[in-house]
């Protein structure tokens, strides 16, 4: 590459993390590899996890597409499908390809019903109050039945989804969570799960079979908690020019930043195209080989510009850290009114280091 911006994955990082999420929950835990694991790169993201000590559960994916490239360079753990069927070939290549399907609605239990095929594990969801996708409490137990009916179905397994358990200061809603879940699987036999990361790290109670983490895999806290986890994504530029304003002078689009004593701007190979925000106020932190910097002016498409006045050792291709071990990712999400989660799905563009 000669354009210097690229994006740093550390997959003794993500072990480490898989290994936390395991200890913290107990069990068994799916690696949630949706969205090409969060951006970091699924293939080498299951690679790393399936080989790690202790070595991953299992995967979970949105959708048996994601699903397929996992099989096809020879991932054997289960997957999970987290949202299940769109349409029967669906059904046919989770059978085929033994991938563990979600069922969240009836026109899901029709195409297993008419399914015939290898043997199917299911997961019923449980809409527990989220009130996005799953099965009413008071229709669990017939749509059980109905599956636990069918020679194609081998195994019925449950689980259900929080929507508020990163909110440590706003349990109520999480405890009637997780009484309506309990209540609605109370006499079925089947494995249960939860736990998505915030539920692993602050909700014992919700502790059950299997968790499901995604985001703190990634090194990334959904709350607060005295798990420790480690940045898997470093996302790099360099200082590719540099230039001074005088006081009064303004920089870049819309004029974002006016100077108002001389200051010394890098331009840094980094832009929204490539997934850094350009909703990025001035003031956000970037670590410039090492020394804490900040962003002034407006983020472009291709480009970036950071303060170097107060750094005068840094120059030409000085290393810039946008977010990663030195930044937390979830100071550049705050300051853009998102989540760490967006970020890491946003980037694009720019190549993939595996360390
Ligand atoms: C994405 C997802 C998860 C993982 O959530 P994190 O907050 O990233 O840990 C767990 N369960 C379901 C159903 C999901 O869709």
């Amino acid at each position: 590459m000669s354009r210097p911006a690229w994006v740093e994955i550390d997959l003794a990082a993500l072990q480490a993390n898989y290994a936390a999420a395991k200890k913290a929950h107990g069990g068994r835990v799916f690696a949630v590899l949706k969205a090409n694991a969060y951006g970091h790169g699924a293939l080498a993201c299951a690679q790393a996890l399936a080989t790690a000590s202790p070595p991953a559960d299992a995967f979970a994916v949105a959708f048996v597409e994601e699903a397929l490239p996992l099989r096809a360079a020879g991932i054997t753990q289960p997957i999970l499908v987290l949202e299940g069927a769109f349409a029967a070939d669906d059904v046919q290549l989770a059978a085929q390809h033994q991938l563990w399907l979600v069922a969240h609605q009836a026109q899901q239990l029709q195409l297993i019903e008419q399914h015939a095929g290898a043997p199917l594990h299911i997961w019923l969801k449980v809409d527990s109050g989220m009130h996005r996708v799953g099965f009413a409490p008071h229709d669990i137990a017939a749509a059980h039945a109905r599956l636990a009916a069918l020679p194609q179905v081998e195994k019925v397994s449950f689980l259900t989804h929080l929507a508020r358990a990163d909110e440590l200061d706003t349990p109520a809603p999480t405890e009637a969570q997780l009484h309506a879940f309990h209540t609605a699987t109370a006499n079925l036999a089947g494995w249960r799960s939860i736990s998505n990361s915030a539920a692993i790290l602050a909700w014992p109670q919700a502790h059950q079979d299997w968790g499901r983490a995604g985001i703190m895999l990634y090194g990334a806290a959904p709350c607060a908690s005295s798990t420790a986890l480690q940045p898997v994504m470093a996302l790099k530029s360099r200082i590719f020019a540099q230039r001074w304003l005088e006081v009064g002078d303004s920089l870049g689009y819309g004029a974002a930043f006016t100077a108002t004593q001389r200051t010394r701007v890098g331009l840094v190979a980094m832009g929204y195209a490539d997934g850094y925000p350009r909703t990025t106020p001035n003031g956000t932190p970037v670590a410039i080989d090492g020394h804490l910097s900040r962003t002034i002016g407006r983020v472009s498409m291709d480009m970036m510009t950071v303060d170097l006045t107060d750094l005068p050792g840094v120059g030409l291709g000085a290393e810039v850290q946008l977010w990663g071990p030195q930044v937390d990712i979830n100071t550049i999400a705050a300051a853009n009114n998102t989540i760490a989660y967006e970020l890491m799905c946003h980037i694009q563009r720019v190549p993939r280091v595996y360390r």
